[in-house]
């Protein structure tokens, strides 16, 4: 999906507090520190956003902002003069010290114009950092000194601050006296997924927006948008995700990127079953090429199949997400998966898990998970 400019309309769902900030700006009762508080997949980023955007526009529609005026253009690319963000950093093979957001602003921009939910581990991840990313006294520095500066162009000027959460106590304590009495015209919209973890001086100075999670209606009509899916796959995505785009876009690419797992994984229990012990020994040869990575994915997904024909075998398949092509296997497979023998062969793939963390011989490793699973699949 790919959203062209930050348009109330074009988050999913959260019509009702679209509707109330669309009515602080109609009333003009702007409160200029103000906390969007929800999970990663909720679209609290992107409504901050289309809330900044809204805020700005020159042209207001009733229901959102015009998408088309000076304002609008500039925020479709995020390069409004007047739209500032600070959000949690640490230094990379490139930026080698003082990180601060102005560092990323460009793949910053870049991320949220491709798709606007994201979690913080996928933020590090696309900016390559490897600890824990932060908001310190140098971005603290920077965001005083542009917050002081007069609008540009327009009324409002904007401090965006992804997670502040990830602000130690120096930042926080030089912010506090700005987020208290902010110059005028500016807003300060903080985006948090765990109100728990903000320093308090910093909490009790915003005004509190709860985001909620996404309806179930305007998910499916998200999900079936993006996806090709039958509307059963549709509603059980819609039930798992539990109003978090970002859980429902996860759950669904893992069953996207996994069809050769499956295979592998249907060749690994179907030689077991069969007694092939040469096409097992074979399959171990294949696994044992695989990278680590790819061999640890391998034995993580192989878990999830085992618990998923496991809760299929108990009759309580409304719980378990699956593609069609997985379906057709599951009603197969499902019965050798029982109370009597579920204990013994997640854990024989536990130790292969293990033993493959641990730099074992691969080969060994998928051989032994092998010939284990011969006789623990015959105790169904
Ligand atoms: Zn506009």
């Amino acid at each position: 999906m790919y959203i062209c400019c930050m348009l109330f309309k074009e988050i999913t769902g959260q019509y009702e507090l679209k509707q109330q900030l669309i009515q602080t700006v109609k009333d003009k009762r702007i409160s200029h520190a103000q906390l969007f508080v929800g999970t990663e997949g909720s679209g609290n980023l992107a409504l901050a956003i289309a809330y900044a955007q809204y805020i700005s526009c020159q042209n207001k529609q009733d229901d959102d902002s015009c998408g088309c005026c000076k304002s609008c253009i500039k925020f479709q690319k995020l390069v409004h003069p007047d739209l500032h963000f600070a959000f949690p950093v640490n230094t990379t093979s490139k930026v080698k010290k003082d990180a601060t957001s102005d560092h990323f602003i460009t793949e910053w921009r870049k991320l949220i114009i491709d798709f606007p939910y994201f979690s913080e581990f996928m933020w590090y991840e696309y900016i390559g950092i490897e600890k824990q990313g932060h908001i310190d006294k140098s971005d603290a520095e920077i965001i005083q000194q542009k917050m002081n500066f007069k609008p540009f162009e327009a009324d409002y000027k904007f401090m965006i601050m992804w997670l502040p959460e990830r602000m130690n106590t120096t930042a926080a304590n030089k912010l506090l006296k700005l987020i208290e009495e902010p110059p005028e015209n500016t807003l300060f919209l903080l985006v948090s997924k765990n109100i728990d973890q903000i320093i308090k001086t910093i909490l009790s100075r915003t005004q509190l927006i709860r985001v909620p999670p996404v309806d179930e209606e305007s998910m499916q009509k998200m999900l079936a948008a993006k996806y090709d899916l039958s509307p059963n796959e549709t509603q059980v995505l819609t039930r798992l995700s539990a109003g978090d785009v970002l859980k429902a876009i996860k759950i669904y690419s893992r069953h996207e990127t996994e069809q050769d797992f499956l295979d592998n994984f249907k060749s690994m229990m179907r030689f077991a079953y069969e007694y092939k012990f040469v096409e097992l020994l074979d399959w171990a040869e294949e696994m044992a090429q695989l990278g680590r990575e790819q061999q640890k994915s391998f034995l993580y997904f192989s878990q999830q199949m085992i618990r998923d024909n496991f809760i299929m075998n108990l009759k309580m398949q409304n719980i378990v997400y699956a593609t069609e092509k997985e379906k057709d296997f599951f009603l197969k497979f499902s019965q050798f998966i029982t109370p009597q023998n579920i204990e013994s062969i997640y854990s024989a793939v536990n130790l292969a898990l293990s033993h493959i963390e641990h730099n074992g011989n691969q080969k060994i490793i998928f051989s032994d998970l092998a010939i284990k699973l011969t006789q623990l699949i015959r105790k169904a």
